[in-house]
């Protein structure tokens, strides 16, 4: 064949290829290597200036590392246990000091300890029925949310019943959803864009592993990762082991600030979404 054939007989595969994976458009934008677009249906417009949410993770009563968190002049999002009597209060606590407050929603992980879940997890063996009513009795706790994350969510997150159940009392009481992104086989950022619910999705994990430098490393990276794409969400702990997490932030973000990056919380981060 001639160069010009093999050109268009590849076009043309690739045009085919386009076409017939059209609606998984989505999956285009999901994370790798722990990167990716932080909206689930469209890429963030590089703009000025680079936008860095950071979202804090398992929060309780009294949970170690979160009275530093709390002391932290940025505007954070905070994704709180639901499943706990005293949801409601610190909830209350901690939008009264300007934070952006989320349920942090417990779902199935498979084989975990039960105690990792603090509470009553969303999972497979529920109804849709059931698990409607769990979210919505969270929120009823919890009227601060604005949106709500997975906490775990390995198994659960793959389950596009249960995704949906809890997506549709997202979708009622105008809360976005975050994806941790536990998984990469998660349905949540495809069901979501379906479903008309924002969403968005983490792009870095800032205390896998845990301590000070290792958490000033991965904001160095996400900072990176705002500059060159325009926006980026970071996830990051409290409880035992992760008090290096509150330190690292105390002593990065200023320094990121200073280089033009913009805090936000995910709501804003949406906000700037939709008027671009
Ligand atoms: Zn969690």
């Amino acid at each position: 064949m001639q160069r010009a054939q093999v050109a268009w007989v590849l076009f043309m595969f690739v045009a085919v290829l386009l076409l017939r994976t059209g609606p998984a458009v989505v999956a285009a934008f999901a994370p790798q290597d722990g990167y990716g677009s932080v909206f689930c249906n469209a890429r963030p417009v590089p703009g000025q200036p680079p936008l860095l949410a950071i979202v804090i993770d398992d929060l309780t009563t009294g949970a170690p590392g979160l009275e530093e968190m709390l002391r932290l002049p940025y505007p954070l999002t905070f994704a709180i246990l639901p499943d706990r009597p005293d949801a409601g209060a610190l909830a209350r606590r901690i939008a009264a000091l300007g934070h952006e407050v989320i349920l942090h929603l417990p779902m199935d992980a498979g084989e975990v300890d039960p105690q990792w879940y603090v509470g009553r997890p969303i999972s497979s063996r529920q109804s849709d029925e059931e698990i409607q009513q769990l979210v919505s009795e969270w929120l009823a706790a919890v009227p601060e949310a604005r949106g709500m994350n997975n906490h775990m969510g390995t198994v659960a997150t793959q389950d596009e019943r249960v995704v949906r159940a809890v997506l549709e009392v997202a979708r009622r009481h105008g809360k976005y959803i975050l994806d941790s992104m536990t998984t990469e086989n998660t349905v949540v950022p495809r069901t979501a864009v379906e479903m008309g619910v924002p969403c968005m999705q983490r792009s870095l994990f800032l205390d896998h592993e845990n301590g000070e430098e290792v958490v000033a490393a991965q904001l160095y990276k996400l900072a990176e990762w705002a500059e060159t794409h325009g926006a980026a969400i970071g996830i990051g702990h409290v409880g035992v082991g992760r008090e290096g997490t509150a330190a690292a932030l105390a002593e990065v973000l200023p320094e990121l600030e200073a280089r033009g990056i913009r805090l936000v919380t995910l709501s804003q981060l949406l906000s700037y979404q939709q008027e671009n």
